[in-house]
């Protein structure tokens, strides 16, 4: 049988983007399980949302958390981007010329308010390490103005589904191959890897995987020659794509 490895996103992808469940994938994940294929969660979303997740969905495998600054591999903390202090101090004197705020400085009713999370959740994705979700208050237009400053600043600006956040350069890809050869040592095996995602700040992730999964979102712009896209949208997409790759369609 071959040795399959699954790098997944979180948000319209193996959660649904209005209720976040991941019940319609449930046939596909009790298969993964059955067969041991590592699922790798790759989200923008911080450490504790995603080990809250890894719970509900009985996993204990590494995961990368918010956008590849961080992976989480044996009980550490890996790091490949800077802290949110030095993040905060770069992009603070940005805003006397754009009006935005950072999603880790809101009350917890903002938070609320902007996600759609419950308030045990909320907290915990502004417990933010290496990343900052940015809201933007200002016009659309001078949007790339301040991307434009941003990458001035040495860092980066990623638009995944709900916001653009700020970060160091990295991305979920570099994160990934990391985990990928660490657990081809642990296992002494070479797998194929699957990656799955909806969004602009999947798509190094998914060029860098064996088997490309665009999970269809408003997203067919983003689609690639050597991609498939969904027939369905969300979990149920990706509960469809994951059964054709492992044959079991
Ligand atoms: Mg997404």
């Amino acid at each position: 049988m071959r040795n399959y490895i699954i790098f997944s996103d979180l948000d319209g992808t193996l959660l649904d983007h209005k209720t976040y469940t991941f019940d319609p994938a449930l046939e596909a994940l009790s298969i993964i399980k059955s067969r041991q294929i590592p699922l790798i969660l790759s989200s923008s979303k911080t450490r504790t949302e995603i080990e809250r997740i890894q719970s509900h969905l009985t996993l204990k495998d590494p995961f990368i958390f918010e956008n590849g600054s961080g992976v989480f591999y044996n009980n550490q903390v890996v790091s490949f981007g800077i802290n949110l202090t030095e993040i905060h101090d770069k992009i603070t004197p940005l805003q006397k010329t754009f009006n935005f705020n950072c999603y880790s400085l809101l009350t917890i009713e903002q938070a609320i308010h902007y996600t759609g999370l419950t308030e045990e959740e909320a907290k915990l994705s502004q417990q933010r390490q290496f990343s900052e979700p940015i809201i933007w208050l200002d016009d659309e237009e001078r949007k790339n103005d301040f991307m434009e400053k941003i990458h001035q600043l040495g860092l980066n600006a990623t638009q995944g589904g709900r916001f653009l956040t700020i970060s160091s350069h990295h991305d979920k890809a570099k994160a990934l191959k990391w985990i990928k050869n660490s657990l081809e040592n642990d296992y002494q095996t070479k797998f194929i890897s699957i990656a799955l995602g909806d969004g602009e700040n999947d798509i190094s992730m998914i060029n860098a995987c064996d088997i490309k999964i665009l999970i269809k979102n408003n997203n067919e712009h983003l689609q690639r020659s050597d991609w498939v896209l969904s027939e369905m949208c969300g979990p149920s997409g990706w509960n469809q794509e994951i059964m054709k790759v492992l044959k079991y369609e």
